[in-house]
């Protein structure tokens, strides 16, 4: 992980811009969750995202998530609530009994086992099925096919399911598209609310297709640390 070097100011600035750019692509700004990914970077990304207004924070490893905790500010639930703390990388069962104080929505709940260790350690809590729409091997979620088992099994354990999430094909927001508006279609054939679809790159097509969130990293704080300490 590596500081975020960017000003409160900066930040504040790309999250306007971000905001325009939902707005261009025809929804209204205030009813898309803006979830900043701060994957990469340390805990200043955090305290940098807060201080410019942003509450939503999406993290993809267990560790790194468990990181930026702020030690100073867990409660007596032994949760740190300065942020909304989303989970939104491959997630081991192992890894979520240490998560379970703070994840405020799990966003990438791709099997019934993970789910029942979910309602276990986190009763009642709210998920979101990641579905592979571009049924690419590399990715992670559901099959689509599967998804409607999914959500029932996750609702019969008494998770919230409150949507569906997913990442969308390489190859730029043309290549994208089609897996947003298959997200789309499963959501409103199951009659869950929330499509967490749309990244830095792809923001535009996932609002188009009818996005509630977007999870952004690059376009607010910057190029990142890769894991391995390659950076991108
Ligand atoms: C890294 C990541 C993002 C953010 O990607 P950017 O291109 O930096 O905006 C969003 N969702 C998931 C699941 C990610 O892993």
């Amino acid at each position: 992980m590596i500081a975020c070097t960017a000003s409160v100011t900066e930040v504040a600035e790309r999250a306007a811009a971000v905001r325009r750019r939902i707005e261009a692509a025809g929804a209204d700004p205030t009813a898309v969750t803006l979830v900043a990914v701060t994957k990469g970077f340390d805990r200043s990304a955090v305290d940098l995202a807060l201080a410019a207004g942003l509450v939503d924070m999406g993290e993809n490893y267990a560790q790194e998530l468990l990181a930026k905790v702020d030690p100073a500010k867990v409660d007596a639930a032994k949760a740190d609530p300065s942020a909304r703390w989303h989970a939104i990388g491959r997630l081991q069962r192992n890894k979520v009994r240490a998560l379970a104080p703070h994840v405020a929505l799990w966003q990438s709940v791709d099997r019934p086992e993970l789910g029942a260790e979910i309602a276990r350690r986190a009763p009642g809590a709210s998920v979101l099925v990641q579905v592979n729409v571009s049924d690419e091997p590399q990715k992670g979620g559901c099959r689509p096919e599967a998804t409607a088992g999914l959500v029932g099994a996750l609702a019969a354990e008494g998770l919230a399911v409150r949507g569906l999430m997913a990442v969308a094909a390489d190859g730029g927001p043309g290549a994208a598209r089609p897996g947003f508006r298959r997200l789309r279609r499963l959501a409103d054939d199951l009659g869950v609310v929330e499509r967490s679809m749309g990244m830095s790159a792809d923001l535009e097509a996932a609002v188009a297709e009818g996005a509630t969130m977007v999870r952004v990293g690059t376009a607010l704080f910057g190029p990142r640390a890769e894991r391995g300490g390659m950076r991108k």
